[in-house]
């Protein structure tokens, strides 16, 4: 129920027409005469950050002196360092909503790739060509983007129709693949984050670091308390946790701090609090 009320907090703080963290910043600049109102997810991009970061630094620091709402990218990333990726396993709408439509869908009408398939080489993989791309000939515009498809999603759903008038053709099949093939009808819900989020690739990236000191914020396995029920394997929508003889072990380059295997153990094995990776 709470990451439910998450989900509801982070559309009302990014996504148009309510956009409130956008908008309430937007307008701070704007009275400072620094940038002109566009309340709406775009004005807190979670992809082209990470871009201009590696390819055009000097685009990126003119872009935020203009709107410093592009370094939200890099703050979750800092925050994923201590407190572990709690924006993409609550906030995120585009991760969360196919996440939770999924649990209404029969287990035998999801691609079932759990314990099979390793998210992370992937994931990690399309980074890299996320960040080349460009350099390549490619693109990376917004309609290969789930937090742009979901803004144009919730603007019709508001009344303004000219947001589904912008899909064009690439858009849509950016849309069937986050939100059904990878996201409704994929084992957890949570195949595009796992695949294909840059933005959660960077704060997973910081979160795998910063876990193994001793004073960050993550999940951490009691193994004198595990009776290997296999519960959390199950519960985890990002197929974080692995069996391993007569153990299990957290996978730190896709958790996303959700708790959901928190929840589901039955013995208190598994807990988000301080200290050693395991104990
Ligand atoms: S390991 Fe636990 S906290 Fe991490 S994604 Fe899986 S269920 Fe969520
Ligand atoms: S749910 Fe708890 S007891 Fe069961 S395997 Fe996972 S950690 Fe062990």
């Amino acid at each position: 129920m709470y990451r439910v009320l998450a989900l509801l907090l982070g559309i009302l703080l990014f996504y148009a027409p309510f956009a409130l963290l956008v908008k309430a910043t937007a307008q701070l600049l704007e009275s400072q005469g620094l940038i002109y109102v566009v309340g709406d997810v775009h004005r807190a991009c979670l992809r082209m950050p990470i871009n201009w970061a590696f390819l055009d630094p000097g685009k990126l620091i003119a872009r935020v002196l203009m709107n410093p709402l592009y370094l939200t990218v890099f703050i979750l990333a800092v925050l994923s360092f201590f407190l572990a990726p709690l924006f993409c396993g609550w906030l995120c709408p585009a991760g969360n909503i196919p996440e939770h439509l999924n649990r209404f869908v029969p287990r035998r009408l999801k691609l079932n790739l759990r314990g099979k398939l390793d998210p992370a080489p992937i994931r990690y993989g399309f980074l890299v060509g996320f960040i080349l791309s460009p350099k390549l000939g490619g693109s990376i515009a917004c309609s290969f983007c789930n937090y742009s498809q979901l803004q144009r999603v919730l603007s019709a759903v508001f009344g303004d129709f000219h947001a589904l008038a912008y899909w064009s053709s690439t858009a849509i099949i950016t849309f069937a693949l986050w939100f059904f093939v990878l996201g409704v009808f994929i084992d957890g819900g949570r195949g595009w984050c796992n695949f294909a989020c840059p933005a959660g690739a960077l704060q997973n990236l910081f979160h795998r670091v910063g876990s193994k000191l001793p004073f960050t914020l993550k999940i951490r396995f009691f193994r004198d308390r595990c009776n290997d029920c296999g519960r959390c394997v199950d519960a985890c929508p990002t197929w974080a946790i692995r069996e391993a003889r007569n153990s299990i072990s957290v996978n730190r380059f896709v958790c996303n701090a959700c708790k959901d295997c928190v929840v589901a153990c039955p013995n208190g094995a598994l807990a988000y609090s301080r200290g050693g990776e395991a104990e």
